[in-house]
């Protein structure tokens, strides 16, 4: 198992502005502040989805658009370096009117109504992602 301890540095709560794409200004926020490793949590609605799906055999994304308004139930995820660059990692449960789930990871094009978010960053030495043969993903590595 990879691992790495990290120390807990800038914490950071704010709103997204209506329409932003929540993968995109959470990137342009890491980008803005300099985060290049960090945990977040988000909560409140989007307009419209996109999700994805990693197929493990075809090692490739799958995704999906959910064309309508959903709760953001939960979205979490993680911030580190890809190709030296802030990247956003993040899975999110989005639910109806009806209270029915859905969820996956997410993509771009997933605007937001309204939305919350905390990040919480980690100082320290921060994770690079680089390709890995068994699974065919951006993993971290230790390598730089
Ligand atoms: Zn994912």
């Amino acid at each position: 198992m990879l691992h790495r301890e990290f120390n807990t540095g800038r914490r950071f709560a704010g709103r997204f502005d209506h329409a932003e794409d929540l993968l995109g200004s959470l990137t342009a926020f890491a980008d803005k502040h300099n985060i290049n490793m960090a945990v977040f949590s988000a909560i409140g609605a989007v307009v419209s989805a996109t999700l994805g799906y990693y197929d493990q055999k075809k090692k490739e994304y799958v995704s999906y658009r959910e064309p309508h308004p959903l709760e953001i139930i939960s979205c979490t995820g993680n911030i580190s370096l890809k190709e030296g660059t802030p990247f956003v990692h993040a899975h999110a449960v989005l639910s109806d009117g009806k209270g029915r789930t859905t969820g996956g990871h997410l993509f771009s094009e997933t605007p937001v109504f309204a939305g919350e978010f905390y990040v919480q960053e980690l100082t320290g030495s921060p994770f690079s992602r680089i390709h890995d043969e068994t699974t065919g993903l951006m993993l971290w590595s230790n390598e730089t």
